[in-house]
């Protein structure tokens, strides 16, 4: 009957969720151990330069090689480690491997200017120590300011303006270059970013992959293309996956592109040996 299904799939969902707790606990236990184990890595994904059509920066993406968890997406397992603040550590991880390997390639590829991207969560940037690492990161690395980008999402823009306004003031004076990350899909007011000294706003991958069959999400693109260029900030667009996508941006001016079209995220061994075809 309806009823005994009603009470079947309840036991189904008590059971599903309790395995996902446990599931996740696993996970935690095992991100214990991750960095000491040294199971952590970055890949890293060109941004071209729309225009000149060479490689300007290079995003950071972690990944975790975990024999228990292959197919865990790294978007999965940073939520998890947000919520137990480990992301604090594994952040502070990613932040110093992204510029000491950003601070080699500047020289080996000749690319004093190239800027490495790093994500960061928002419990990393509320930390009130956030300013502080960061200038010790550099000065350990020995990175310029202005070849970090500070990739940050709506939501940790939206709240407690004052204090972030200040931070983000501090790391402009180091010249570190501030982005939003997945432009377009959080609920923050416009006004916010008039006064945040924001670079780049980078448009979020479900407007680019909708172009084309949606023409909403073609308008969405060109206003917040237009929109980066009055508040003299760049457009990057994330996800460029066809060379349609990639022509109708140009045609748009949109200053950077990122996507499985031009490359996958690489290793940087990968990388290392690009300096022939980089530009
Ligand atoms: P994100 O910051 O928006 O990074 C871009 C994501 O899009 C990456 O996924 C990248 O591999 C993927 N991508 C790039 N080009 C294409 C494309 O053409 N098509 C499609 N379908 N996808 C594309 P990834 O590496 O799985 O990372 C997912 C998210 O996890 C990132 O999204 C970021 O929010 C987070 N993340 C990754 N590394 C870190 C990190 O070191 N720290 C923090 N806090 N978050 C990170
Ligand atoms: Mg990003
Ligand atoms: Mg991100
Ligand atoms: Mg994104």
């Amino acid at each position: 009957s309806i009823k005994q299904q009603g009470g079947n799939g309840f036991q189904f969902y008590n059971k599903a969720l309790e395995e996902q707790i446990m599931e996740e606990q696993t996970i935690e236990n095992h991100l214990h151990h991750a960095i000491e184990r040294k199971e952590f890595r970055l890949v890293y994904q060109p941004i071209v330069n729309g225009e000149r059509g060479t490689v300007e920066a290079y995003e950071a993406l972690l990944r975790w090689n975990h024999p228990a968890h292959v197919n865990l997406g790294v978007q999965q397992m940073i939520q998890i480690a947000e919520q137990n603040g480990q992301i604090l550590e594994i952040g502070s991880w990613v932040l110093e491997e992204a510029c000491r390997q950003n601070q080699k390639w500047r020289k080996s590829l000749q690319k004093p200017d190239l800027v490495i991207c790093v994500n960061v969560s928002a419990l990393q940037f509320e930390q009130r120590t956030f300013t502080q690492t960061i200038r010790e990161t550099l000065r350990k690395t020995g990175l310029p300011g202005h070849c970090l980008e500070l990739e940050i999402t709506e939501r940790i823009a939206m709240t407690g303006m004052e204090e972030k306004l200040e931070k983000m003031k501090e790391l402009k004076e180091m010249g570190v270059r501030m982005a939003i990350d997945d432009f377009g899909t959080g609920y923050s007011s416009l006004s916010y970013f008039t006064r945040y000294p924001i670079d780049t706003l980078k448009i979020d991958k479900s407007f680019i992959n909708k172009m084309g069959e949606d023409q909403g999400a073609e308008t969405i693109v060109n206003t917040i293309i237009n929109m980066a260029h009055s508040m003299e900030m760049k457009a990057v667009a994330e996800g460029v996956e066809t060379r349609e996508q990639m022509d109708y941006l140009l045609s748009k001016k949109c200053d950077f592109l990122q996507g499985y079209y031009l490359s996958k995220p690489m290793e940087a061994k990968v990388v290392d040996g690009t300096s022939q075809i980089n530009d």
